[in-house]
């Protein structure tokens, strides 16, 4: 099971098992917003529900850091190849460095960007001058966001997306 965990804000931070929400909770560093009604911890002495939503009294601790990996590049990139401006699924688009490889380009947030296969191939392994190119946009390290990093999935509770702002789905 899974718990959503927010800041003192209300503001979605993080998707914890329900290991780490129960130490949360009972070393007193957050509070319960809503619990699955059927779902029980027991230690010697007391029964707990089991939290759906926790709020943390202090932010803390909580490493927001967005991930490099593949998805939150294109997350970044909302999925657009950053040459053509082309919008495609995630099985159509592939990655650019844009300081080639061959020319010590990193594998990083700054120098990797989504692209379209018919641009890949157009820049090869030329620099960005070279290949004629142009970048819709700077590459930068996104700022953390909810969509970026909390993948929920169908399974969770309908009372979550409550706290995600951009999203249009209502807790039933
Ligand atoms: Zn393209």
């Amino acid at each position: 099971m899974r718990t959503l965990l927010l800041d003192c804000n209300y503001f979605p931070v993080k998707i914890i098992n329900w290991q780490k929400a129960m130490i949360l909770l009972l070393t007193g560093r957050a509070e319960v917003v809503d619990e699955y009604e059927d779902k029980l911890i027991r230690t010697v002495s007391t029964a707990y529900r089991l939290p759906k939503i926790l709020r943390l009294f202090q932010n803390h601790k909580i490493s927001l850091n967005v991930k490099f990996t593949r998805m939150n590049v294109f997350f970044r990139d909302n999925f657009q190849c950053q040459y053509c401006a082309d919008k495609l699924p995630a099985h159509e688009l592939t990655f650019d460095h844009i300081i080639p490889v061959s020319q010590k380009g990193p594998t990083s947030w700054e120098n990797v960007v989504t692209c379209c296969r018919p641009c890949n191939g157009k820049k090869g392994s030329k620099s960005l001058k070279a290949s004629g190119l142009i970048l819709l946009k700077p590459a930068k390290k996104p700022r953390w966001s909810p969509e970026l990093c909390l993948r929920l999935s169908d399974e969770d509770p309908n009372e979550w997306w409550n706290f995600f702002p951009n999203s249009t789905r209502v807790a039933s």
